[in-house]
């Protein structure tokens, strides 16, 4: 497939690593992988990005114009995938489908989906195009094109939202499938709840875990709090600790869906709160077991 990749960041340039490696991994194997090869042009918004994206061969080629790129490789693009922040994804779909034709399908890697699904599949209808929503749920607590890493998909979960147009759902099924993951499908809305419980709200969660602990005022205790930190508060922090604009963008962007599970969170957190306080150590225990329990549902072992 010939592949364009529009915001060369952490998502959109492990995508182009793993979709160029493959072709590598196809020449050595040619025998057995008869997979045609990908061709991947990349856009992005600062021309260093583009330089470092095509030196670590994320991409075939790049540049933060789409006027630049060879008519020829727009004209023979299967797929677009949008791997800008949220609040770019719209307005990156208005300015680029007007230069690529009609047989071109969209999708994008938002960490919201209700936003994004009805307005970019309207404008790409436009100009004869397809869309389809994707989230592949991976990430690090880096950015930008430098924290690209191989691999980064494997095994994990993505998201596709439905569509009647069953061929460009394939298609977009089977990029995220060639770079390992397990693809569902889902409403946008059903989409937006869910990560709001397994993703946004964490994200707060444990931003405003460590929040509190920098709250001590004993200076001497939380020296000793930071110095003695390890592999839990290590689990606990790190998605409280990664990218802010991204927080900020899924708070923003899926408001009702993440203050209904802050809200539950708090509620439950009242509860904790009301068993310690009342000393109410077998409640606490058996409330803990029942999570240890559940835990597994989410996380297997
Ligand atoms: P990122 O590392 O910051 O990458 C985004 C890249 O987009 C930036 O490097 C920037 O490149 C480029 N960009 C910014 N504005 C642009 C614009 N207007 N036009 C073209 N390029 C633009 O962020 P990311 O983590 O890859 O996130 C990208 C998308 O993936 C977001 O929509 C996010 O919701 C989604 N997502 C993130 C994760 C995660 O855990 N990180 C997981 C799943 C999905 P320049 O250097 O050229 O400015």
């Amino acid at each position: 497939m010939n592949i364009g990749i529009v915001g060369l960041g952490l998502i959109g340039g492990s995508l182009g690593l793993d979709l160029l490696a493959a072709n590598q991994d196809s020449k050595q194997d040619s025998e057995i992988n008869s997979q045609q090869n990908n061709y991947v042009w990349g856009l992005s918004r600062n021309p260093e990005t583009c330089k470092q994206g095509e030196a670590i061969a994320a991409v075939n080629i790049a540049d933060t114009d789409i006027e630049n790129i060879p008519d020829r490789i727009l004209a023979q693009t299967d797929l677009v995938v949008i791997c800008t922040p949220i609040a770019a994804i719209l307005p990156t779909l208005t300015a680029i489908a007007p230069k690529l034709p009609s047989h071109v399908i969209f999708t994008d890697v938002g960490s919201v989906k209700a936003a994004i699904v009805e307005p970019a599949s309207t404008i790409c209808s436009e100009f004869g195009q397809r869309f389809i929503g994707s989230h592949p749920m991976a990430g690090t607590a880096f950015q930008g094109i430098l924290a690209a890493e191989r691999n980064l998909f494997q095994n994990r979960p993505c998201v596709v939202t439905p569509s009647e147009d069953l061929e460009a759902l394939e298609k977009v099924r089977s990029l995220w499938q060639s770079v390992g993951m397990r693809v569902f499908e889902c409403s946008p809305a059903e989409h937006d709840r869910a990560v709001a419980m397994i993703s946004h709200a964490p994200v707060m969660i444990s931003a405003s875990l460590i929040a509190a602990c920098q709250q001590e005022n004993d200076v001497k205790v939380l020296n000793l709090a930071q110095t003695l930190a390890s592999s839990g508060f290590r689990d606990t922090s790190r998605v409280g600790g990664g990218n802010p604009e991204l927080g900020r963008l899924m708070a923003e962007y899926n408001q009702s869906a993440v203050l209904r599970s802050l809200y539950a969170y708090r509620q439950t957190l009242q509860k904790v709160i009301n068993l310690i306080e009342d000393q109410q150590w077998d409640q606490l225990e058996d409330f803990l077991a029942k999570t240890q329990r559940d835990r597994p549902f989410y996380v297997p072992e």
